[in-house]
């Protein structure tokens, strides 16, 4: 079964709303085994609605339609879905139910706008909203499926999984994609593809698929298959190789993040954390709190932006910033080391760099940063070279300085040069 998206909303097109409806449903179709076709934007337009309407709904294909439905605008949806379907409205005793109970467990009046959202079209089969007050709808003609939503998105999500999807999985023959995820920090997409280009080609010879998603900092890699969970085990020995041949990028699979791996190792390992950061205020500690039960490893952290509180709170020697400049290898180096014995941690982080737009020079134009770690037998300290953009350059810095962590943590050595 082919899925079409039409997600109708004025504000989505000057930009005011991003469209999530459409990437949430994409996704949650394509998982389902269901192939997305196309996805439509377009205004709060009766004319617009149709001539989209005429042309995705025909047979074999799920048509699914978000937004319009508010009780405020004149329900431009259900009336030009009437007219589409060639029927009409009429109250519906099952929704004005819904609607009143709705009104009075919150102790609120019923509008009169609210009583028309019990006005449902007649060929149509109610999809309960239990967490709002417009019903969706599921028309069926001539082997088509056209299914109306509302554009809230937790009350759309609410009736897809609990109304759209079981009546889906009772007729169609879906055949859910299983996949999993590998997630690699610090290394580019095209460096990766060239590294593993024998281990891709061996993936997708066994009929297996692979998708780049990259992020700042980040690439992960997801390793599907039309198979079902029977393929588990052939996926699962791919991302063990990946891991074992480029371990100082593959931190971890599916939901993690380098603050999550970071906790597991810091748990079973008994160590404590500290950070003395410079270019990211208190990102790396803010990202590596982020993590429930944290306090059991994290300490706390400086933040040293100006060079006076670096020498004051971190120790660093003055002589030291005068000579070599505050982003610096020298620089760094007494941060991490000073910082580990003033917080009294197991490992202790300190970043300094140029996030940029302004204060780049010709030894440190912007996006470079000094990462350094100190750990109990030794202090590793590397510089980068990020980006131009300020937010991205202190995104990439917080992924940097942890997944260097994690390596110095688990004896992993870094490549010399920067991928
Ligand atoms: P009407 O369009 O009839 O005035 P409404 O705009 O109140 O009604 P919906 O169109 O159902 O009702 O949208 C409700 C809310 O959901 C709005 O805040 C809207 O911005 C948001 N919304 C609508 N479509 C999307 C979408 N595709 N992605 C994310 N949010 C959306
Ligand atoms: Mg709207």
């Amino acid at each position: 079964m082919q899925v079409e998206l039409i997600s109708i909303g004025d504000e989505l097109l000057i930009g005011q709303t991003i469209n999530t409806n459409a990437a949430w449903l994409g996704k949650t179709f394509s998982e389902l085994g269901l192939h997305v076709q196309a996805a439509h934007t377009i205004a709060d337009d009766e004319t617009e609605i149709l001539s989209t309407l005429s042309r995705t709904v025909k047979p074999g294909t799920l048509v699914v339609i978000t937004g319009g439905l508010g009780p405020t605008k004149d329900d431009i949806t259900k009336h030009t879905l009437c007219t589409f379907f060639g029927t009409s409205l009429e109250l519906n005793q099952e929704v004005l139910k819904h609607v009143s109970s709705f009104f009075e467990k919150r102790g609120r009046p019923m509008l009169e706008s609210n009583i028309r959202q019990a006005d449902f079209p007649k060929t149509a089969e109610v999809l309960h909203n239990a967490l709002g007050t417009a019903p969706g709808m599921w028309f069926e003609r001539d082997g088509a499926i056209v299914v109306s939503l509302p554009g809230v998105p937790y009350e759309m999500k609410g009736i897809i999984e609990s109304e759209v999807i079981p009546r889906l999985l009772k007729r169609v023959d879906t055949n859910p994609v299983f996949y999993k995820t590998v997630l690699t920090q610090g290394i580019g997409e095209s460096f990766l593809a060239e590294k593993m280009a024998d281990w891709e080609n061996r993936l997708r010879g066994e009929g297996l698929s692979l998708a780049y998603l990259p992020s700042p900092g980040q690439v992960k890699l997801r390793i599907s298959s039309k198979e079902g969970r029977a393929s588990e085990s052939r996926i699962d020995d791919y991302m063990r190789e990946l891991g074992q041949r480029l371990p100082q990028y593959v931190f971890g699979q599916n939901l993690d993040t380098l603050a999550s791996v970071i906790a597991g190792i810091c748990i079973e390992k008994k160590l404590t954390l500290g950070t003395v950061e410079s270019c990211t205020a208190g990102g790396i500690a803010a990202e590596i709190t982020a993590i429930p039960g944290s306090s059991a490893y994290f300490l706390g952290g400086l933040v040293t932006y100006s060079n006076e509180l670096k020498s004051k709170l971190a120790g660093v020697n003055p002589e030291t910033i005068r000579m070599h400049g505050a982003v610096s290898r020298e620089t760094v180096t007494e941060m991490c080391e000073n910082g580990r014995k003033v917080l009294e941690t197991d490992y202790c982080i300190a970043v300094s760099g140029v996030a940029g737009p302004d204060g780049g020079s010709e030894i440190n134009p912007v996006g470079s940063v000094w990462i350094g770690i100190a750990g109990p037998n030794r202090t590793f300290v590397r510089k980068f070279v990020f980006g131009d953009d300020r937010s991205r350059n202190i995104r990439m810095t917080i992924g940097a300085a942890l997944n260097v962590l994690r390596c110095e943590i688990l004896g992993i050595a870094l490549d010399s040069g920067r991928p």
